[in-house]
């Protein structure tokens, strides 16, 4: 049996990695405004991998986060996963890029009031996040999304 997917907790200036994270399928959170010092706690809590790029907080007792150095986020994600020392398990789109909530299947019914009406037109399938009412299709934004996933895939395959 495969191991439990990792989940993790982003400091706060990681929040287009938390993101892209989400959009690759990983549970992805940020932690909270205000609770910087709670950082590395809040991720043990959760059982959370915590990710940062301060490298003050990898020498505290305890937890070790992992520590990224570079600042271009696509090699974030490369340098992420080579730091979890395991191949990536990709499960792009579904996560709700907003709240991470696991998306559920919308129906052109179920989509329609959400979605601007040429979209309701145009496409048949959607999927919708339960916890913010956010609804995702196969738009333009869809397709940028899938040939930056297929660049990240390209990219953690020459790793
Ligand atoms: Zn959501």
């Amino acid at each position: 049996m495969p191991s439990p997917r990792r989940a993790f907790l982003f400091d706060r200036m990681l929040g287009r990695l938390c993101t892209k994270m989400r959009m690759l399928g990983y549970d992805a959170a940020l932690n909270p405004e205000g609770e910087t010092g709670r950082f590395l706690l809040n991720a043990a809590r959760a059982g959370r991998v915590a990710v940062t790029r301060s490298r003050s907080l990898g020498d505290r007792p305890g937890p070790r986060p992992v520590v990224l150095r570079a600042e271009d986020v696509l090699d974030q994600i490369v340098e992420l996963f080579a730091a979890l020392g395991e191949p990536p398990r990709l499960e792009p789109f579904t996560r709700c890029l907003e709240c991470n909530a696991v998306l559920v299947e919308r129906s052109a019914g179920e989509a329609r009031g959400r979605v601007p009406p040429h979209v309701g037109e145009t496409f048949a399938e959607y999927r919708g996040c339960p916890v913010c009412g956010r609804v995702y299709w196969k738009g333009t934004h869809w397709n940028a999304m899938a040939a930056e996933v297929r660049r990240i895939e390209e990219r953690l395959k020459t790793t």
